[in-house]
This record gives structure tokens, sequence and C-alpha cells, in this order.
């Protein structure tokens, strides 16, 4: 075959893909993307968080998704509920310490990551539906994909970066033995879309719902409502927890019934096709960039659904890499740990904070406490809003620290 040569190849159009390809071809680029599936195809990771706004505008992506909203049955959303064992609790993101966007949506992933694939595809990127990339070959000057199309052809295509954003695919990881095991216990989620049947008018539908089983405080559900009257709800535990061998659905329906209020409040609800399950999802890598290439998103490291941390991460990190390969491809010296692994990780290192502190029940603690000072709770809402990159935050900036503060004052 004829040899294809771009300066960025990107593996993977979900949401980090998307987003960095739009920033390079704006930059001038030549950008191939490689995509193992056709879009629409469904992804999880339906919540997104304010702070993701920022880096859709800067894509200039954000006038499309509010447009798009509406038809598409995204949902307006401006914050988030817990609900534990009869205790209530909510954050406004409106009220948060840090500057910027307080609301967004809960988006049904297949359309919103077909929104931004097009978007990309218009600005010039050229995206490859059903090409699936199977080797690496490092060059001194770039690097050598080798890739299967749709009629299971091979065929090489070289570029002088590559990005990858194929998330649990998790490529070059694979590839390169990059991959590290996670800090966290191994969890599996069960999930599915329902008709809600949510007739509770004290219940807002502008909130996601996280929600913290009766008995084992580790066990928790989301429900996360669309305005088209449909929500996605799941529930997260240790694999242990779950019948072996039962249907997807017989187990989530199984966990939702244990639960008083989310029982009550879902009474009327019907499955919308089968339930889903995935399980081990959490991961880590030795390192996110290397000779020619960078991980992006979920192909790095992804922590834990808790917080709806996902899709900021993946964007933040398309944002933070899209200046840096620019400048790497016009010949400029560029160092990829110091400008980007290191802010990256930083942020995703809060979240950490308070992802670890939710397992062991002390974030929970925080949350439902009902006499919360107004400046601290601003500056959680901050963080839950994906403002963890923001170090004016004291709860950012020294985040095991002033967490530990706050859980004592909070359980005393
Ligand atoms: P993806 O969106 O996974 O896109 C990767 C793409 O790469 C895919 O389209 C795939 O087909 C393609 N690909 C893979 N391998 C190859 C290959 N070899 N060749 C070519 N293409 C390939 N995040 C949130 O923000 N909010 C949430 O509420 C949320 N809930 C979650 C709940 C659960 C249970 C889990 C497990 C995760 C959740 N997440 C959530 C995380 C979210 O799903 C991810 O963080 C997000 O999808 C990452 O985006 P990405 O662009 O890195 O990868």
């Amino acid at each position: 075959t004829e040899n294809q040569h771009y300066d960025v190849v990107i593996i993977g159009a979900g949401p980090s893909g998307a987003v960095a390809a739009t920033l390079l071809v704006k930059h001038g680029w030549r950008v191939l993307v490689l995509e193992q599936q056709t879009f629409p195809r469904f992804s999880i990771g339906e919540s997104l968080l304010p702070q993701c706004m920022v880096y859709l505008e800067q894509a200039g992506l954000l006038d499309s998704l509010h447009e798009n909203a509406a038809p598409l049955g995204f949902q307006f959303k401006n914050g988030a509920a817990f609900q534990r064992s009869g205790e209530h609790a909510s954050i406004n993101f409106t009220e948060k310490f840090s500057q910027g966007p307080g609301t967004t949506y809960q988006v049904k992933r297949a359309d919103f990551d077909k929104c931004l694939a097009d978007a990309a595809q218009q600005q010039g990127a050229e995206i490859r539906y059903q090409h699936t990339v199977i080797a690496y070959n490092n060059l001194v000057d770039g690097a050598q994909l080798l890739v299967k199309n749709q009629q299971q052809n091979e065929y090489q295509v070289t570029a002088r970066f590559i990005l990858d954003a194929s998330g649990f695919g998790r490529v070059l990881p694979r590839l390169l033995d990059l991959e590290q095991p996670s800090d966290f216990p191994v969890r599996s989620a069960f999930f599915s879309h329902f008709k809600d049947g949510i007739v509770d008018e004290s219940f807002d539908r502008n909130k996601i719902l996280i929600n913290v089983h009766p008995i084992h405080k580790d066990i928790w559900y989301w429900l996360i409502p669309f305005s088209d009257g449909t929500a996605s709800i799941g529930v997260v535990a240790q694999p242990s927890r779950f019948a072996k061998n039962a249907e997807p659905l017989v187990c989530l329906n199984d966990f939702l019934e244990q639960d008083p209020f989310l029982a009550q409040l879902l009474s009327r609800r019907e499955a919308i096709g089968d339930a889903r399950s995935i399980s081990g999802y959490s991961a880590n890598v030795k390192s996110l960039v290397g000779n020619n290439f960078a991980l992006l998103g979920n192909a790095g490291e992804f922590l834990d659904p808790v917080f709806s941390s996902g899709v900021t991460i993946a964007l933040k990190s398309a944002s933070l890499i899209a200046p840096l390969v620019d400048r790497h491809l016009r010949g400029e010296n560029v160092d990829f740990v110091t400008d980007y692994s290191k802010p990256l990780q930083a942020g995703v290192d809060c979240f950490r904070t308070y992802v670890s502190a939710w397992y062991d029940g002390r974030f929970q603690d925080v949350i439902f406490y009902t006499e919360q000072n107004h400046q601290v709770k601003e500056m959680i809402s901050a963080i839950l809003a994906g403002y963890a990159w923001d170090t004016d935050n004291p709860f950012v900036k020294q985040s095991e620290r002033r967490l530990a503060t706050l859980v004592s004052l909070c359980q005393s």
C-alpha cells in the first residue's frame, strides 16, 4: 500500500481524540483519527462537569453543544445531590469558589461523541471509522502504526506525533508495556437506561443523584436524568457483591430494591434494552508521554466514576497537549513531562484524594454534614464541578491536609 503520512495520528474518536483533533487542525496540521467503531456508538460516562465546558469552548464546540442539547435529550445540569439512608445533601455548582461556568449537561454519549467527532471532521480532521490500530513502531522522527480496516486488510500509516485517545482500549499502554495497576480495588458497575417514571416533585432533574447503599457504604448508585423522561441508572460495587452469572438487569434491579429511597423514587421504572456491566476499569500507566507520543484521557489514567470526572480529565488532557504538539511540530524543544504530565496529574491527584475519602466514608461525612461553613462548601463545590486544577482553592492545593482537618470537624 502507499505510504500514508500525517503530522498527527490520533487513536480513538471519543471526547479526548475529537477535541485534540479539532484543536490541532485549527493550528493547521494534517490530522488523521483512527476509530475502531462506527459512530454513534454507546459509551458510559454521561454526566459532565462544568469545568469541561471551558475546554469545549476553547475548541469552538460549545455553540453546537447548546444547539443540539434539546433535540438530543441532553439534560441541563447544575449540581449533584446525595442520599444516604434518609440523609439528603445537595451541591449547587453555580455556588462555587473557582471562576468559570457553573452548569453543564448530562448527555447520551452516543450522540455527544458523534457531535464532537463530526465537528472535528468539519474543521478538517480526517476520521476513518472501523479502522483499528494493532501495532506501533517507534521511528526517529515519529512513529508508524499498523492499522486493520473494515475489510480486515492491514496497512501502515506514519505520523510525526501520535496521540493515544483509545480510552479503555489503552492501545499504547498495552503495546508498549506502560500499564500499571490502579491503587483502587477492582470494582464493577451494572447499568442501563430506563424510562425513569419519576413523579416525585421534589426530585431535581438538574442534578446527578449519587446514592449510598443503606448497609455497605462503599457501594453507590448513580441516577443521571436526561431531559426526555429517561435516565441512566447504575450501581458500583466490588465484584464479590454481585451474584455470579446473573443477568446484569436482574442484578441492577435487585440492588435498586435494596435501597428504600431509590425503590420508591423509581417504582415506575422501565428498562430500555439490556443492562450492561463493566469491571476493573480503574487503571494507571508508568508514563503519559514517550518518544513522539502522548496518552490522553482514559488511555492514560482512569480513577473512578464517582465524581463524574472522566470526560473532564479527557478534555483537559486534549486542551493541554494540543499547543505543546503544535510547538513540537514547529521544531521547538518541548518538555512534555513538565508541561503535560505534571499539570494534568496535579488535578487527577486532587480528584484521587476525594475519591479515596469517598470510599472510606470520610468524604461522605463531609457531604452529609449539615452545618457546613458556606465558604468551605463553595470550595468543595468547585472541586465537584471539576475545577481540580485551580490551585487558588486551598482544598485543591493542599487537598489531603485540608480534607483531613475538615473531616475531623464534620465527624466531631
Ligand atoms: P473513550 O470515550 O473511551 O473513547 C475511546 C475511543 O477509542 C472509542 O471510541 C474506541 O472505540 C476507540 N478505540 C479503542 N481502541 C482502539 C483501537 N485499537 N483503534 C482505534 N480506535 C480504538 N465520565 C464522566 O465524565 N462522567 C460520568 O458520569 C462517568 N461515568 C462513568 C461510569 C463508569 C461505570 C465508568 C467506567 C466510567 C465513567 N466515566 C464518566 C468515564 C468516561 O467513560 C471516560 O472517562 C471517557 O469516556 C474517556 O474519554 P476518552 O476520550 O478518553 O475515551
